[in-house]
């Protein structure tokens, strides 16, 4: 049995907050460099930091052209369709000529360094060529979830303002074609920006129409290009690589921006002591194995561990596009046998949805290369732990993070030092981070054990780390750093507390924001969605505990004209009406589940909906503290909307 954790990791974590130039030097040495960095941290405009400043270098080079000369010949990216039915290999050689072919074509296009490219593409292979064909040239990627429709691109698009957008004609879920090419024009419609030129894909799995003058055809482009050379240009360490969009509180997007140097150093070193330890202190490079990461490109995960990390390691990478149970439920066991995955990333909910499969899947495969199952994204509850552990006799390795750090704040870095994992807990602050718990109301440290209290970072926050929000420092500052009076910390907007051990448990939000089926979405978005229907006076949106999705949303409206939702069929009608509304605009993950009609909402005095107080009704909890409600009979009236149902 493996202990919790010992001196040598807590000597390594110290050092990094104490020691951070020289501990974050030597870890820089996992990349590689143009030009030699003149400072590490240059926290002088603190909370913006500048890592490695002055060094010149390029992630796609990291993460492709470094590896040519030792492993040319090794599989660098796996893909695999089971919605299309194609699955491909492409060596460092092959990567290496696809994204220079792709990078040839959006230079060809326009695209400058600086620049932003929106890729907004289902999980084929070119959606890779091109979030490393823009770190080639310095043009900075913005990639969207291809789950989402024209309202929220739209918004993207305004944001980003791209001078190319990359898109494909579909993606595909459980067999269902889903075009995209439509959502992309009516989202370029809405948008006040235009892209000057769109480049697509055609998979052949739906028809478009193209706009002239705009739209081009990738395969005749690449044709073109076939030869042509494009060297990586070289970027300061703080040039933007990406931005990639929060699911956003708010209603309006933050664009998490990350820098080029930084991240290449964050991914090396996770790669190496927590990803992909083989033994504790193993100086083994995991160069030539297999990662296999179940998330979406549209997501950090895919952008860390789909397309950066593995490939800056020199592993191989699987990009997976289809559900864990098509064909069957042992679709992921028999990639891991196939392909000697060495350590695999999937979500709570992914596990959740297998644990309904017959058990006999997860014993038809040879899982023996697997050292690891990583799962991060939401809380992972202690039943789907222990039965996906007890499934495949690995160790699972629950990590938290977010967008905005870009790798694990809390885990365990095995590779380090061995150490146990406590069920319910995601595990210890990784080095670099300084994690503390604190009363949100005072901004005073917790120190006591068990103490309920908001997760903060204090800075300067490690590399890798989010450098401001696009085009809006103010915003970064304010949302960030100054929600703790008296503090200047980075706040995570989770609740946590910290065990005697040392050990994190994170106990849900402190924003509102709702995890549907391991995918985040914005109550605040979902109710400006149905607010555009002409029937709806107000709404709320909540998540409500699913045991399957993790979240449902449902929604509690206020009708314009409540007097003809006196029939059941004609609140039926309506109820539908605004779910058609979700899918259009946002797209069907943000439909809610349900849509109840009260005649007023819970508020407090000062306007703010009690969001909490609605959900704690649907999930059957005690409301809390009230006091400071508007008109408890609205809390009534939730009562009684669901109650009649
Ligand atoms: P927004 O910031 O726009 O509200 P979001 O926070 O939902 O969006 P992400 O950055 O993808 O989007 O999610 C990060 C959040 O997910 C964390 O702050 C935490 O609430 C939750 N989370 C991630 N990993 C874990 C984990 N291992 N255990 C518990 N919660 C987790
Ligand atoms: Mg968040």
């Amino acid at each position: 049995m493996r202990t919790p954790i010992g001196t040598a990791y807590r000597e390594f974590h110290r050092r990094s907050l104490e020691d951070r130039d020289a501990f974050w030097a030597e870890q820089a040495r996992l990349v590689d460099w143009h030009a030699p960095f003149a400072s590490v941290c240059d926290a002088s405009r603190s909370p913006f930091l500048n890592w490695f400043a002055g060094g010149m270098t390029n992630l796609c080079h990291n993460a492709v052209d470094r590896h040519l000369a030792a492993r040319g010949a090794q599989p660098a990216l796996i893909h695999v369709s089971t919605e299309t039915g194609s699955e491909r290999t492409w060596t460092y050689t092959e990567l290496h000529a696809e994204v220079q072919r792709m990078a040839a074509v959006l230079l060809a296009l326009g695209v400058g360094q600086g620049d932003r490219v929106l890729i907004y593409m289902p999980m084929i292979p070119e959606a890779a060529f091109a979030m490393l064909a823009c770190a080639r040239i310095g043009a900075i990627h913005s990639v969207v979830f291809g789950g989402f429709a024209s309202v929220s691109l739209a918004n993207r698009i305004d944001d980003a303002e791209p001078k190319v957008v990359v898109s494909a004609d579909a993606g595909s879920r459980a067999g269902k074609v889903l075009a995209y090419k439509p959502l992309l024009d009516e989202a370029i419609a809405r948008a006040a920006h235009k892209p000057a030129r769109v480049l697509l894909v055609d998979r052949g799995l739906a028809p478009m129409t193209m706009v002239a003058g705009r739209d081009e055809l990738h395969a005749a482009w690449r044709e073109q290009h076939l030869e042509t050379v494009v060297p990586c240009t070289w970027v300061d360490s703080t040039h933007p690589s990406y931005t990639l969009y929060t699911s956003g509180t708010t209603g309006r997007p933050k664009g998490v921006q990350r820098d080029t140097g930084g991240y290449a150093v964050a991914l090396a070193a996770s790669m190496k002591h927590i990803f992909c330890a083989p033994q504790e202190g193993a100086q083994r490079s995991p160069a030539g194995e297999t990662f296999f990461s179940t998330s979406d490109i549209g997501w950090v995960v895919g952008h860390s561990y789909i397309v950066y990390g593995p490939l800056i390691a020199g592993m191989a990478t699987i990009m997976y596009e289809g559900l864990p149970i098509r064909p069957d439920a042992a679709i992921w066991w028999r990639l891991v046998e196939q392909y000697k995955v060495t350590a695999m990333f999937t979500a709570p909910t992914a596990i959740r949805v297998l644990k309904k499969q017959d058990p006999k899947f997860l014993r038809q495969h040879d899982l023996s290369s697997l050292r690891a199952l990583f799962l991060a994204g939401e809380p992972l509850d202690e039943p789907t732990a222990t039965w996906i552990g007890e499934a495949i006799g690995k160790p699972i390795i629950d990590n938290y993070w977010q967008t905005e750090s870009g790798w694990p704040i809390l885990t365990i870095a095995n590779g380090i030092e061995q150490a146990a994992s406590k069920l319910g807990s995601p595990g210890v602050p990784m080095y670099g981070y300084d994690v503390k718990i604190i009363d949100e109301s005072t901004g005073r440290d917790i120190e006591t054990p068990n103490t309920k209290g908001v997760v903060v970072i204090e800075g300067p926050t490690p590399p890798g780390f989010m450098q401001t929000v696009w085009r809006d420092d103010a915003r970064f500052v304010e949302t960030y750093w100054k929600s703790i009076p008296g503090r200047t910390v980075y706040n995570t907007f989770d609740w946590g507390i910290r065990d005697a051990d040392g050990y994190f448990f994170i106990l849900g939000r402190t924003d509102d924001v709702i995890n549907v089926a391991g995918h985040r979405l914005g109550t605040r978005e979902i109710e400006e969605s149905i607010s555009s229907h002409p029937n709806v006076a107000e709404v709320a949106v909540v998540g409500v505990g699913d045991a399957l999705k993790g979240q449902v949303a449902m929604a509690f409206v206020v009708a314009r004209d409540a007097s003809a939702l006196g029939e059941a069929p004609a609140r039926l009608r309506l109820e539908g009406d605004i779910m058609k509304t979700v899918d259009t605009q946002l797209g069907a993950l943000a439909r809610p589940s349900r849509v109840f009609f009260v005649n007023a909402l819970p508020k407090t005095r000062s306007g703010k909906l009690l969001r909490r107080a609605i959900q704690a009704i649907c999930e059957h909890r005690d409301p809390g503290d009230l006091t400071t409600i508007e008109d408890p009979t609205a809390l009534q009236g939730v009562r009684d909307a669901i109650g009649a149902t």
